[in-house]
C-alpha cells in the first residue's frame, strides 16, 4: 500500500479525499481521473496521482511507479472513450508560465474534436 501525502488548501487533494465533489471516471490505488469542470473538448478528463506532487518539476526518484500508473490510466481512458483511432491530446502544464493553475500534477486528456499545433 502506497502512503499518500495530502496538502492542505490543495483543490485536487480535496477531490482525492472526496471533500469536494467530482465526476470520477477512473480510480485505483495511486491514480484518480475525473471530468474537467470547464471542458475544452467533448472529452476532457484530468488524470492525477492521488498523492500530492505539485508539478513535473517536483518529480523525484521513487515516483516511477506513480507515473507509470498515470500513463497507463490515460491509455485505458482513451480506449474507453473511443479515442484510440481518432486521436487525443494530452497536456501537462508545468508552472504558471505554462498556464498551470492547480498545483497538483495532472494530465489533461482531451478528444472528440480536431486539435491544432502549435497549441499556443
Ligand atoms: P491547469 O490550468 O493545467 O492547472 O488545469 C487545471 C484544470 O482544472 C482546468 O482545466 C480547470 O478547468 C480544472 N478544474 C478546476 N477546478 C476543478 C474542479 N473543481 N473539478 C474539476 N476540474 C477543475
Ligand atoms: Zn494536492
Amino acid at each position: 500500500m502506497t502512503e499518500l501525502h495530502f496538502e492542505k488548501k490543495c483543490l485536487f487533494c480535496d477531490i482525492v479525499q472526496k471533500q469536494i465533489p467530482s465526476t470520477v471516471v477512473y480510480e485505483d490505488e495511486t491514480v484518480l481521473a475525473f471530468e474537467d469542470i470547464i471542458p475544452q473538448a467533448p472529452v476532457h478528463l484530468l488524470i492525477i496521482p492521488k498523492t500530492h506532487i505539485p508539478s513535473l518539476a517536483d518529480l523525484k526518484p521513487g515516483d516511477e511507479r506513480i507515473m507509470a500508473d498515470l500513463i497507463l490510466a490515460i491509455r485505458k481512458l482513451a480506449e474507453e472513450q473511443n479515442l484510440l483511432e481518432s486521436g487525443f491530446r494530452t497536456v501537462m502544464n508545468s508552472g504558471e508560465g505554462a498556464g498551470q493553475t492547480v498545483f497538483h500534477l495532472h494530465v489533461h486528456l482531451m478528444g472528440g474534436r480536431l486539435f491544432q499545433w502549435p497549441p499556443g
